[in-house]
């Protein structure tokens, strides 16, 4: 997919934005020798082992094993495609990439276009009186937020936008993929969008990438979104963020809400990290993209039913990128839009310090489907806490386990048995599942099969000498077939087929064909096991060796010299071992 164009691109970025510069605005890095550390925003650390390299433009973790170039570095941050990253940093850097891209430049084009969409709406909404800007103030929003946030109005009229922009010689076929015209079943075309308030959404490097339009008074729907296109991936992207994304850093949260009102009306007083979700439930992309931001977030969604079950959702894919959410609880059982606008920052500051965590809020709402003063329905409400527990993560659910047990009054010892055997079910899905993944990416090699087939013969050869003991079997198969092997007794020998075939797991068994086809002259066993556990030691050291290298070389200046000195002691006696084995 990197064409020509954007290796240019690449280039060209490279040498132009430092690295250290552009990771240190949002890691604090510490100069170390040559080098730069800091604490690695892949993953949850307390001592640094991240560090960037100025000489190389190239970072590195010794933690997680992420690395790369500044490009990289951005698209990962940021949750960025490469054009994405190109772009921000192009920005950031005033580099021109106009004729970098190919397809960009199509790109950029259909950027340009939403922007001219935009600037129409905007002029309609503030030119002259209409329904767009009277209803937005009466909604209590300012002249100021109206004007951050870009809002406009489209017209009741049929073609106002149409004729407009295709009077600048935009192809109406063009608006018609941007989701700014309809099309009628006799092939006219119309506006998409009439009779509403239109909020632009704009991506976090400034782009335009498509429209929300609320209706005006009654009507349905309530709220219309651009369709999907080339520009515009709802699951991609969260309405504001381009506005939060500068304030989130400082309260270290995001407060998420349902919609395109309640961003507006939250950043307007002053809770200016709040973003949401585009029309749709929240994404485990969206989430992804939230958690390179913070891992604090609050929701705010509507107080209704819906609002309240989207919540629920929203927590669980949360909390499957490694976020706990809490959940605000709007007193009063408003929508968050409404509650800000009648009582404040404040008192939505102090809601948001009251807010409910995950566990509490699942708890809770498992909780209000049964009728908890019948036996029959308790249990069931236990069955269904322990379903929701086995989810978690062991912590999590032991803490969460304590509080429902005590709720249900119900001992901790039967619920904490219940939820054993609920895991052990879907652990044991789990590991299936794993293994099949696994074994495509390991696939076993030529060493490992020919010791499994030396101990189908003997079973002597199940014995490794103790350097080599734990490392042998490098694939999840080789792994898998050496331990069903080794459990089969010695009186067992000499193995049938039938004795190994119900030994070894039924998805092992076509590797396992292949393994007996190997053939050992009888006189030759205990030379290939010797060869084996000698390629074995090889493997070892040369993967160590590597290992060793990298770590010297990234780290250079970030480590004691009394480390460096150990590490070259250890690779010299590598070197040594490789050459006599
Ligand atoms: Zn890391």
């Amino acid at each position: 997919m990197v064409n020509k164009g954007s290796i240019n691109v690449a280039d060209e970025i490279k040498s132009r934005c430092d690295i250290v510069d552009v990771i240190g605005r949002v890691v604090s890095l510490k100069k170390a020798g040559s080098n730069y550390k800091g604490l690695c925003p892949f993953h949850n650390e307390k001592t640094p082992s991240f560090v960037v390299s100025e000489t190389k433009q190239f970072f590195k973790c010794f933690g997680c094993g992420e690395s790369g170039d500044v490009i990289s570095f951005v698209e990962k941050y940021y949750n960025l495609d490469f054009k994405g990253a190109a772009e921000m940093l192009a920005r950031d850097y005033g580099i021109d990439l106009s004729n970098a891209f190919l397809d960009q430049g199509n790109k950029k084009e259909l950027y340009e276009i939403n922007r001219e969409a935009a600037i129409f709406f905007f002029k309609a909404f503030r030119e002259k009186d209409n329904p767009g800007y009277r209803y937005m103030a009466k909604r209590g929003i300012s002249h100021d937020t109206l004007h951050q946030f870009g809002i406009g109005y489209a017209d009741e009229e049929w073609t106002s936008l149409t004729d407009y922009l295709t009077g600048k010689g935009i192809d109406i076929r063009t608006l018609y993929e941007l989701g700014l015209v309809s099309r009628s079943d006799k092939g006219r075309y119309y506006d998409k969008f009439r009779g509403r308030v239109i909020f632009p959404i704009i991506n976090v490097t400034g782009n335009i990438i498509g429209f929300g339009g609320r209706i005006i008074g009654d009507g349905e729907p309530k709220y219309l979104n651009s369709q999907e296109t080339r520009v515009f991936q709802k699951k991609k992207n969260l309405y504001g963020l381009n506005i939060a994304k500068d304030y989130i850093g400082k309260d270290d949260q995001i407060v998420l809400v349902e919609g395109y009102m309640d961003v507006v009306s939250l950043h307007q007083a002053g809770i200016k990290s709040a973003v949401a979700s585009l029309g749709t439930a929240l994404t485990p992309e969206q989430a992804a993209l939230i958690k390179r931001y913070t891992k604090n977030v609050i929701l705010s969604y509507d107080a209704d039913n819906a609002g309240q079950n989207a919540a629920d959702r929203g927590l669980d894919i949360l909390y499957g990128e490694g976020i706990k959410a809490k959940v605000l609880k709007v007193p009063e059982g408003k929508d968050p839009d409404e509650f800000v606008k009648k009582n404040g920052r404040k008192a939505f500051a102090e809601a948001i310090e009251q807010a409910i965590p995950f566990g509490d809020f699942k708890i809770d709402r498992i909780k209000a489907q049964y009728t908890l003063s019948s036996d029959e329905q308790r249990a069931a409400c236990a069955d269904a806490v322990v379903q929701m527990l086995a989810d978690l993560t062991p912590v999590d659910a032991d803490i969460y386990l304590k509080k429902a047990a005590a709720d249900l009054g119900v001992s901790e010892r039967a619920l904490s048995r219940q939820l054993e055997n609920v895991k052990r079910d879907s652990e044991q899905r789990r590991f299936a599942k794993d293994r099949d993944s696994h074994e495509r990416s390991a696939a076993i090699d030529k060493n490992e099969m020919t010791l499994l087939r030396l101990i189908t013969i003997d079973k002597k050869y199940a014995q490794f000498p103790d350097d080599v003991k734990d490392k042998v079997f490098k694939s999840r198969t080789g792994a898998g077939i050496y331990q069903a092997l080794a459990g089969i007794q010695e009186s067992d020998y000499p193995l049938t087929m039938e004795r190994l075939r119900s030994s070894v797991e039924e998805e092992y068994l076509q590797d396992l064909n292949e393994i007996l086809d190997i053939v050992i002259p009888a006189d030759r066993e205990q030379q290939a096991f010797d060869d084996c556990i000698r390629f074995t030691r090889k493997r070892i050291l040369r993967d160590r060796a590597d290992e060793i290298s990298t770590q010297m070389e990234m780290g250079e200046g970030t480590i004691t010299s009394d480390e460096m000195r150990a590490l070259q002691a250890e690779l010299f006696d590598i070197q040594s071992k490789l050459k006599k084995v």
